[in-house]
């Protein structure tokens, strides 16, 4: 695992090496924007950013702008002395993992370092995968058998939900509760019509349906013969 510090004051610097290399980390050292983005450009491929706000010809939420929007996904956790709200917020709006305040405890940064890295590393936070179905959560992409589905934010959510709880029977106040955030209302048949909208996207011919609908009950995601048949 390889943390790319960047920070233009010595003494944090140093501090940060030694601490976070007796853990096991290796480290990278950049003191000002350009050194950020060539480090972030080369060939050393940081896992991790530690960003500094303070930094000698240039503000650390520029540097952070800019690994988003040139595809560098790594996390980042802001390091600043600026305890503002508006700063705080200002970081996390333009990308940043986590944030921690100077004076900071090293134990307290060595444990957001962690749980941030852990985060990133799980495969099923960026994808779900059911059947022949996947959905990739951080494009908001949905692909059966390698055919690229395009949905609509209610029918992605709705499709989340299924995805997320496969075989299980979810009644019409379930959905609708965790989907469109509304108490049951009895009469309502928006489930239904959007239950359709994702059969018409999702039922490519020559594929099996997903969606079967258990009567009395609700619906149910199936990604097998024997969950069809067994649901009527
Ligand atoms: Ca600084």
């Amino acid at each position: 695992m390889q943390i790319l510090i960047v920070e233009d004051d010595r003494g944090i610097t140093s501090f940060l090496e030694k601490g976070l290399r007796a853990e096991g980390y290796a480290t990278e050292v950049a003191s000002t924007p350009p050194e950020a983005r060539a480090a972030l450009d080369g060939a050393e491929r940081a896992d991790l950013v530690l960003l500094d706000l303070g930094l000698p010809g240039g503000d650390g939420v520029d540097v952070l702008r800019w690994m988003r929007s040139h595809g560098h996904t790594l996390p980042v956790i802001i390091l600043t002395a600026r305890s503002e709200v508006a700063h705080k917020v200002e970081g996390l709006n333009a990308g940043a993992n986590d944030y921690v305040t100077k004076p900071f405890s090293f134990d307290e940064l060595l444990a957001r370092v962690r749980a941030v890295l852990r985060t990133a590393e799980q495969p099923s936070s960026s994808e779900i995968v059911v059947g022949d179905l996947r959905l990739d959560l951080l494009t908001k992409v949905a692909w059966r058998a390698g055919q690229r589905i395009e949905l609509a934010p209610r029918e992605w959510a709705l499709l989340e939900l299924f995805m997320r709880h496969p075989h299980q029977v979810l009644s019409r106040a379930q959905i609708l509760s965790s989907v469109w955030d509304y108490s049951f209302e009895t009469g309502s048949n928006v489930v239904d019509v959007y239950v359709g909208y994702l059969r018409r996207k999702l039922n490519t011919p020559g594929l099996e349906p997903l969606l079967v609908t258990v009567r009395g009950a609700g619906y149910r995601f199936v990604d097998d013969a024997r969950g069809r048949a067994a649901s009527g």
